[in-house]
């Protein structure tokens, strides 16, 4: 009974200690975040945030300055103007600033030259993740906006461009793969580890299946992963600009790519 009260007693010292810890952390950083919208404007991106640090507003730069020109080499990007990135410090604000109705998402594009983040942290998520990917994997949404955008220009002769946004916008949804979309920016962007994959495998998805499965962030990274070590990263602006066209870039069947695909997991993933 004594040795019961002790471990009751120790667990709970424990547990107050690291609550205090984690308050005077918040705290801490409360003090220390910008209460003002700044900017910090580099080459190719201004980033404009509140409520984070200015430090972590400067790894978020620094993060997408690194990987601009990898990104848009790899995907052949044709000219790409100035981004803006704007980060909010929760939910309420991310929600407001995209027009997203409870959305729950940590990172949205909107077009080929803006993309917002909700800044995640221990202190307002349970497993934050690394925000530098983030950016880049939404970077990466923009660059496949802009080279299908661009893409489709050249392929009309004059263009109402009102009827053109809403003409890509529609086409763009019903046709562009989902799985694609997000597999590519997971690629680019380094998200991937093994237990996740494994996980995400389990009962092998169809690409199909994964346009509108929450798994396409667990194996997204492996199919391009694929695609890359059989086919090459060059087919991949093909690939892209027939909106995932297997027959037409690589000729072989969507199904003889998902077995490829399978068996290349089964190998790295074992
Ligand atoms: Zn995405």
């Amino acid at each position: 009974m004594k040795t019961f009260k002790y471990i009751s007693r120790l667990v709970l010292v424990v547990l107050l200690s690291i609550i205090l810890v984690f308050l005077v952390a918040l705290v801490f950083r409360l003090l220390r975040v910008e209460k003002e919208t700044k900017t910090i404007k580099s080459v190719h991106f201004d980033v404009i945030y509140n409520g984070i640090l200015q430090a972590e507003a400067k790894d978020i730069s620094t993060a997408l300055e690194h990987n601009y020109e990898r990104i848009r080499l790899d995907l052949a990007d044709p000219e790409h103007r100035k981004i803006s990135v704007f980060i909010h410090p929760n939910q309420d604000e991310f929600n407001k600033a995209t027009g997203l109705v409870n959305s729950k998402a940590n990172g949205t594009s909107r077009g080929p030259l803006v993309f917002h983040l909700k800044y995640e942290t221990w202190f307002n998520a349970i497993f934050p993740p690394e925000m530098e990917k983030v950016a880049v994997h939404e970077f990466t949404h923009c660059v496949q906006l802009n080279l299908l955008i661009q893409d489709a220009l050249s392929r009309i002769k004059s263009a109402d461009s009102t009827d053109f946004d809403k003409n890509f916008e529609i086409k763009f949804a019903k046709d562009y793969p989902q799985w694609f979309w997000e597999a590519l920016c997971d690629y680019e962007a380094g998200m991937v580890n093994s237990a996740s994959v494994k996980y995400g495998m389990k009962g092998k998805p169809t690409l199909k299946e994964l346009n509108s499965s929450p798994q396409i962030y667990n194996v997204g990274y492996t199919i391009i992963a694929y695609f890359v070590s059989k086919y090459g990263k060059e087919k991949l602006p093909d690939f892209m600009k027939s909106y995932g066209n297997f027959e037409q870039t690589l000729g072989i069947t969507e199904k003889e790519f998902e077995s490829g695909w399978y068996t290349f997991v089964n190998e790295k993933y074992p």
